[in-house]
């Protein structure tokens, strides 16, 4: 899938010196942080490299750098209205039935572009993008006609009967769910459907395990994982409601589960024999949520922040509010390093594999983001990005 992404060509060397560079997975501070970028990829780190004579140097002095940030669970193209919620169901079916593509692609080159500049650098788009219009702007970032960040996309999720709509007529049943959903019925409508969601453009595979009373059966989600493990794509599971949906997707074999907001240690505890994340999509304030994530610490369960946003908010950008929430697992007890961890290098395997984006390393691509405040001592630093670079190319320096 990095064929895909479109590399930056310099081949000039490119120099940050900053005040520090935290290095998430230990949690150490290297001052007089030194950074190498070459060809879009970090090529050298360490603390008081001497600088070539024909470098360009980008003085980011008095700032903290730290990977990109990456949100494991978005939904660029897609947007509820407040209002709307008090008819059940009234927002999906509304954008659904009045958005033309054109349109859902375009709101997503918005989302895109906000979600980059609060220096998110990758994304997970997992759905409800409408007929795969993720995957065009996926493909519109990579040609440089929209800035956005990394994307790694699922086409529709596949998911029970009637997806995610609630109870509607038959005709407009079958007017709409397949805009949105590919519904899932038998072990071979399972195949069939991850085929065409490779045939379509996918980087992954999102399933809706549940939903109201619909559950996918262990068979199905078998041969989805079995399909899509052929081709060489993940699958993210939307496993809510208690443990049951949870526990057949971890069974399958999935990569993450989704929300998961109230699952066992037990499941836990088998989601982390298997190396499976959690992207927990938690509303702040909720104990019960809180204790989740603190049973998944206990397990060693890997947690990859996801954001979920889909609410129009014309008071902040999607990326401003995707940055704050890492309060939520503040409040749940996570530690500021746990949160860093969240915010990059876990989401970076789970995206993208091993040695591509999450962490600041040789070889690693040059996605790079400055602080004005080390996040280490306050987290809501990541609020405030000073400066971003996304594959050697800035796309944001306030300190100039
Ligand atoms: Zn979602």
């Amino acid at each position: 899938m990095f064929g895909q992404v479109a590399e930056n060509t310099q081949k000039e060397l490119t120099v940050l010196v900053a005040k520090a560079l935290i290095d998430v997975q230990t949690g150490k501070t290297i001052n007089n942080s030194v950074v190498y970028i070459r060809d879009g990829k970090i090529e050298k780190i360490g603390s008081g490299l001497e600088i070539p004579a024909n470098a360009k140097v980008i003085d980011l002095s008095g700032k903290y750098l730290l990977p990109g940030l990456i949100d494991a669970h978005t939904h660029l193209c897609h947007e509820y209205y407040g209002e709307l919620e008090k008819i059940s169901g009234a927002n999906t079916i509304s954008e659904t039935v009045k958005l033309n593509e054109g349109e859902r692609a375009l709101l997503g080159a918005k989302n895109a572009r906000e979600m980059l500049m609060a220096g998110y650098t990758s994304v997970r788009d997992l759905g409800n993008s409408g007929m795969n219009n993720a995957v065009a702007l996926r493909d519109a970032i990579n040609k440089g006609w929209v800035i956005g960040p990394r994307l790694f996309v699922s086409t529709r999720a596949l998911s029970p009967i009637g997806g995610q709509f609630p109870k509607m007529t038959p005709e407009v049943q079958n007017l709409i769910v397949s805009r949105e959903y590919v519904e899932i019925s038998s072990i071979d409508e399972a195949r069939r459907a991850v085929r065409q969601a490779i045939y379509d453009g996918a980087d992954c595979i999102k399933i809706i395990v549940n939903n109201d009373r619909l559950v996918l059966s262990e068979e199905e989600l078998t041969a989805i994982v079995e399909e899509a493990k052929r081709a060489g794509l993940k699958v993210a599971a939307h496993a809510t409601n208690g443990d049951g949906p949870a526990l057949l997707a971890t069974k399958a074999g999935v990569n993450s589960i989704e929300h998961g907001y109230t699952i066992s240690a037990d499941v836990l505890k088998l989601m982390a024999e298997k190396n499976i994340y959690l992207v927990p999509t938690d509303a702040p304030g909720v104990e019960r949520y809180q204790k989740r994530i603190q049973r998944a610490l206990a397990a060693n369960v890997k947690i990859a922040f996801g954001s979920d946003l889909y609410y129009n908010n014309p008071q902040a950008t999607r990326g401003r509010i995707a940055a704050g929430a890492y309060q939520t697992y503040k409040e749940a007890g996570m530690t500021n390093l746990q949160i860093l961890q969240s915010a990059t290098m876990h989401p970076g395997i789970l995206l993208a594999g091993e040695g591509k984006i999450g962490l600041l390393q040789n070889g690693y691509f040059a996605d790079i983001i400055a602080l004005d405040e080390n996040p280490l001592d306050n987290i809501r630093a990541l609020e405030n990005v000073a400066f971003i670079m996304k594959g050697g190319e800035v796309i944001k320096n306030s300190s100039k």
